[in-house]
């Protein structure tokens, strides 16, 4: 038996969020209210070398993010991996994370796409010793995992939400939260070709980015 006696998980959810858009945001509220997170922080990572040059600088992205939370008083941004000079890796954040919140299991919150590619993410065989994770389904997107992450998730899944809240780490769950067919990528596109991504993103930031002219 270990003497750990928990306090109320947190969820984080990273992500590039150009723009954040409610395909981010109602998953976070689903999760926060479902599994009785006490808050859920949005944590916008630099963009990896891998991916195409981003359609906006991170100072945009945080504060689109921003915006985007300022009505959820359970919703907060967390700066830190924007803050760093260095590559952020998730499971150097995730270190730092379990450290500061020695007796409140972390939740990292992904979206099905990304645990489908989890195998290839720096030292992911460390993830889950740091935090759960919890799997938000996805339009388009079915669970097609690599042979070695498809071995660990069949050691790990629970779909008993009470055991994130009694284990600190450690376990993966799938969970079918509301079903929304957006993504950044459509986004940028529609008001690329001068269409507009009107109710598929907060107001305030999809009037930010017509503000500063991005995604032209
Ligand atoms: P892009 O289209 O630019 O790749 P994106 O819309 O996928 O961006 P990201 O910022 O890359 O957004 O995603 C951050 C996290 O949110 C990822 O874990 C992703 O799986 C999840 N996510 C994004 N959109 C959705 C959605 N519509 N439903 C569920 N999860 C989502």
């Amino acid at each position: 038996m270990t003497d750990f006696i928990p306090t109320r998980a947190i969820g984080i959810l990273g992500g590039t969020f150009d723009p954040i858009h409610y395909g981010h945001l109602r998953p976070c509220l689903d999760l926060l209210q479902q599994l009785n997170l006490a808050e859920v922080r949005l944590m916008p990572n630099h963009i990896p070398p891998h991916r195409a040059a981003p359609g906006s600088n991170s100072a945009h992205r945080l504060a689109m993010a921003t915006l985007a939370v300022e009505h959820c008083d359970e919703l907060s941004v967390d700066t830190r991996e924007l803050n760093r000079t260095t590559p952020s890796y998730t499971i150097d954040t995730l270190i730092e994370l379990a450290a500061e919140n020695p007796t409140t299991p972390v939740c990292f919150l992904i979206g099905l796409d990304s645990l489908n590619s989890l195998h290839t993410w720096h030292r992911w065989q460390e993830l889950l010793d740091y935090c759960h994770l919890v799997v938000s389904y996805r339009p388009n997107y079915e669970l097609t995992l690599a042979p070695e992450m498809q071995k660990l998730f069949e050691q790990v899944q629970t779909m008993d939400v009470e055991v994130l809240q009694q284990q600190k780490q450690g376990r993966i769950l799938l969970w079918p939260s509301t079903q929304l067919e957006i993504s950044a990528t459509r986004i940028r596109q529609l008001i690329k070709h001068q269409q507009s991504p009107q109710y598929l993103l907060p107001d305030n930031v999809l009037s930010y980015i017509h503000k500063n002219n991005l995604y032209k």
